[in-house]
């Protein structure tokens, strides 16, 4: 039997009022059962969101070393469970040993990092126009805000919502993706254990209608920070917006990666190989598309499906190159896309199944590199989710440049060059929120600015460092004669 877990609501950890619950199982091993967490109701939220109005004034009033002192202690907490939650987040979401411990460090790095933007939380004075006056501004906490997340990082970006949002005083209820809540909810543990006073922040599990779409439309909710797919995060935005919410959606990519004549391929083929197949393509910045120059793209070609080939695919727990994917409706949505590639008139040069053979009990899907794609195919324009590497071959930089520019994301970009003027061109003009050169496009550096231009994002506030704090804070203006 697995441990039935509550939501944590006004600092108690309570079952829902619907007497339900859901199973979360392990994505490579479906017998396993890693965990049932409550399928909880609109009225479960609205007591979450009653304990944390509650509780707002109290935190806001908190000084922000306090509220930063509880921020490291959460951290420390989760560094001294750094393997269980590891272990966790592998049986929970399918990720590698060490992608998951990598996460988790991250986790741990951003509590770190906004404990210490609590004691410093900006304001600015100001030169006043006549003597005997002060002129400065003062940022002050938005109130009590709703928090939505994907499963793809079911740890590391509920931190980086969390974190901020504590560190400037605002109260909170979070909704994890039903997929993996068990990290998230050992994020709480140790917020608990670190004594967050009662009702600041709060864990409410359960579907996206019944728990997410409330957070979205209660009039108490005063902003609202999504991640996840740009269907969902679309009505999130249009519902929030009706009640003139603040609201940050960051959403889905199709993110490319430019390989020039002036690359080195090997290099290349490492950019792409790790941007398109590492955590099995489950990241909204996996480079699903390679935009290749003629000159290199038979040698490319050879040798990235030579990559994908030797990558070995299996259980996160034994630490391959690849999990599986995170579910069973995912992975049939990748071989749909497959299909609909193959239909198209593309050619699926390497995977494009399931992998054969013992030990394959979950989610697992080939890494696949499909070429002779024009970029108007599905294949070339949608999101896909998996480990499906789209091998477009230009002429030249300006047509790369075009086809990188010619879906409607615009999350992450990355070019292959050794040619300056290639590469300040393509950080100029490509349609990207994050633009690198000679990097893959996957992989954050937590202390600068992240989100999409274009539908990857609402494209109003960035997550992360500053940008990080600045979305969950309001700038006061004070005149003092
Ligand atoms: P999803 O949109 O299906 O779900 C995200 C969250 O929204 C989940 O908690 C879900 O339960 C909830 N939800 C579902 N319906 C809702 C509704 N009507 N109202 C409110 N909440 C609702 O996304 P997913 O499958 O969990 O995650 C994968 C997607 O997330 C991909 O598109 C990926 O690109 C994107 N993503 C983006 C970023 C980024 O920073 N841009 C990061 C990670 C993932």
């Amino acid at each position: 039997m697995s441990t039935v877990h509550a939501n944590y609501i006004d600092g108690q950890w309570n079952e829902s009022e619907s007497g339900d619950t859901f199973e979360v199982r392990n994505p490579a091993n479906t017998d396993e059962v890693v965990g049932q967490y409550q399928s909880s109701t609109r009225a479960d939220v609205e007591t979450a969101i009653d304990a944390a109005v509650a509780a707002q004034d109290e935190w806001a009033d908190t000084p922000g070393p306090s509220r930063g002192q509880i921020l490291k202690e959460t951290g420390n907490r989760l560094a001294a469970r750094k393997d269980e939650a590891t272990e966790t987040l592998v049986r929970e979401e399918g990720k590698t040993r060490s992608e998951a411990a990598g996460e988790v460090q991250r986790a741990i790095d951003i509590f770190a990092y906004y404990a210490e933007k609590a004691r410093d939380l900006g304001g600015t004075s100001k030169a006043p126009s006549a003597p005997g006056k002060d002129l400065y501004t003062k940022p002050e906490p938005l109130g009590t805000v709703g928090l939505i997340t994907p499963w793809n990082y079911p740890i590391a970006i509920p931190a980086w919502k969390l974190a901020p949002a504590l560190a400037t005083g605002n109260t909170l209820i979070i909704k994890p993706a039903s997929e993996a809540p068990n990290v998230t909810r050992i994020v709480f543990e140790c917020l608990d254990e670190a004594r967050l006073p009662d009702g600041v922040a709060n864990f409410v599990t359960g579907s996206g209608s019944e728990v997410g779409a409330p957070l979205a439309s209660n009039d108490d909710i005063d902003a609202v920070s999504f991640t996840g797919s740009t269907e969902v995060g679309t009505t999130v935005a249009q519902t929030a917006a009706d009640d003139l919410k603040r609201v940050q959606c960051e959403m889905g990519g199709k993110n490319p990666t430019v390989v020039m004549p002036s690359a080195d391929i090997d290099n290349a083929v490492d950019i792409v190989g790790v941007g398109a197949f590492g955590t099995t393509g489950q990241s909204c910045t996996a480079c699903s598309r390679a935009i290749v120059h003629e000159d290199v793209a038979d040698e490319f070609v050879d040798a990235i499906t030579d990559y994908a080939e030797s990558l070995e695919v299996g259980p996160g727990l034994e630490d391959p190159d690849m999990g599986p994917h995170v579910s069973r409706s995912e992975l049939e949505s990748t071989l749909e896309y497959v299909d609909v590639a193959r239909e198209d008139g593309a050619t699926v040069r390497t995977g494009g199944g399931e992998p054969d053979g013992d030990g394959y009990d979950g989610f697992f899907v080939e890494p696949t590199v499909v070429t002779d794609v024009e970029s108007e195919m599905r294949i070339a324009q949608e999101e896909v989710f998996g480990p499906v590497l789209a091998v477009i071959t230009v002429g030249d930089f300006e047509e790369a440049l075009a086809v990188a520019n010619d879906v409607e994301y615009g999350l992450s970009a990355s070019i292959v060059t050794q040619d300056l003027t290639e590469a300040n061109q393509f950080v100029e003009d490509v349609e990207a929120g994050v633009a690198k050169v000679n990097e893959k496009t996957t992989g954050l550096e937590l202390h600068v600015p992240f989100g999409g231009y274009k539908n990857s994002s609402t494209n109003t506030y960035r997550e992360q460092g500053d940008a990080g704090l600045d979305f969950f804070t309001s700038t006061k203006t004070v005149y003092m004669n």
